[in-house]
């Protein structure tokens, strides 16, 4: 009996085997590729364009894969940057969905996109407007339905671009003026030059500095820069007023790489320029911010401290970020930021106020200055999709009003803190 059940288990196993082998040995099956389809190219040689490959599937819908970006020695990982260039017939509808949102941050995964979320669209690359972008199930893929210009060419973003090529031109406006100086700080990973930009007299009372463009993928900050820069250099009244009162010191776009790259969140060695601050930087790793903290250091030495400190950015709140750091009397602080907050509410579009009574995030360039430097400073987020003061979407004309009615708010601001 047992003999005959051993000799039927060799011969099931004997089958199995060569079941497997035949499985190992087949060909894979391939989806066929859509012969036809109104899109002829998605181009990504455009300034800024984001890391992406792309496929026609069986059904003829046009897939776009996102490539992530990586932090070093951690599970963070990010895709939330999109531009590129359809190409297509003319007048033709196109249908692309994008994937893999499938981010990981602080150490969780997370979507960077929403039932909110849109999409800007530009034949020109210069001008854009508003398109929705559909959430698909499961919550991690984005539609866009796109019609073709005459032209068959279609610029498509996740928000208006603010590229190295628009900054350097700015840059290149504003050179020769007389309250306005330059200083090179240093250079990032890939060699580019990072500068500081100072407008208005040494020897005014209260000193400010700005940060944009920690983050590739948010162009927010960089609008309101260049509406604040443009505001205080009008040569008006106001404008002559708000430079008796306060200088400003601006790092336009720190992570001048990732812009260039069309990455999302990291430098190219994988660091965060918005984390870490509360330690010395790494002058090999994040050299983007050992010369932004040399810097800092060397104000600081010759008595120029900077009387606050605003990191701008971009996301789905659009908050001021109050940090409450342990160990620390936050009374001045808190009083100084709700102060600011109250006159943000009044004088600009901001309504989308500050974080609860137990934020706090350290390593952010705010709670880590506020902390190592005694700077009162904060992460200010610009909603990436609706702006409530206005009832109306973000776009660079909105950004660059609402770096205008800064001045207003930070001349009141210093002449209540003298
Ligand atoms: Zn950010």
């Amino acid at each position: 009996m047992n003999c005959r059940v051993n000799l039927i288990e060799l011969v099931i196993l004997w089958i199995a085997c060569g079941l497997q082998a035949v499985a190992q040995t087949a060909t894979p099956v391939l989806a066929t590729p859509a012969a036809t389809s109104n899109l002829s190219f998605i181009d990504t040689s455009i300034e800024n364009a984001s890391p992406l490959y792309w496929e026609l599937d069986e059904a003829g819908e046009t897939q776009v894969y996102l490539l992530y970006d990586h932090e070093r020695d951690s599970p963070n990982r990010a895709a939330g940057h999109w531009h590129f260039r359809v190409e297509g017939k003319p007048k033709a509808n196109v249908r692309l969905v994008l994937n893999n949102f499938r981010n990981v941050w602080n150490g969780k995964t997370g979507v960077p996109v929403s039932e909110k979320s849109i999409a800007y669209i530009s034949t020109d690359g210069k001008n854009w407007q508003v398109v929705n972008a559909k959430l698909l199930p499961p919550g991690d893929r984005v539609e866009l339905n796109l019609e073709l210009p005459d032209s068959g060419s279609l610029f498509v973003a996740r928000l208006p671009p603010y590229r190295l090529s628009d900054l350097e031109q700015f840059q290149n406006e504003i050179r020769e003026h007389p309250l306005v100086r330059f200083e090179e700080i240093g250079k990032t990973v890939q060699g580019r030059s990072l500068e500081i930009i100072s407008i208005g007299k040494p020897t005014a009372p209260h000193r400010v500095f700005l940060r944009g463009r920690a983050h590739p993928w948010e162009p927010g900050g960089n609008w309101v820069i260049e509406g604040l820069v443009r505001r205080l250099l009008a040569g008006d009244a106001d404008s002559l007023r708000f430079l008796t009162r306060f200088n400003v010191a601006i790092l336009p776009l720190a992570n001048k790489d990732g812009v260039a790259a069309g990455r999302t969140r990291f430098n190219m060695l994988g660091k965060d320029l918005n984390r870490n601050w509360d330690l010395p930087a790494n002058e090999h790793l994040c050299p983007e911010n050992y010369a932004l903290e040399k810097w800092l250091e060397r104000a600081i030495a010759e008595g120029r401290k900077p009387h606050m400190a605003l990191e701008l950015h971009n996301d789905e709140s659009g908050k001021l970020h109050v940090s409450r750091p342990e160990g620390m009397d936050h009374q001045t602080y808190l009083g100084r930021m709700a102060r600011f907050e109250e006159l943000l509410r009044e004088k600009t579009w901001f309504r989308e106020g500050s974080t609860n009574a137990s934020f706090k995030n350290a390593g952010t360039l705010g709670e880590g200055w506020l902390v190592r430097y005694g700077i009162p400073a904060a992460v200010h987020e610009l909603n990436c999709n609706w702006i409530e003061g206005l009832q109306d979407y973000p776009s660079s004309k909105n950004w660059k009003l609402y770096g205008s009615q800064l001045c207003e708010v930070l001349e009141t601001y210093f002449d209540e803190n003298k």
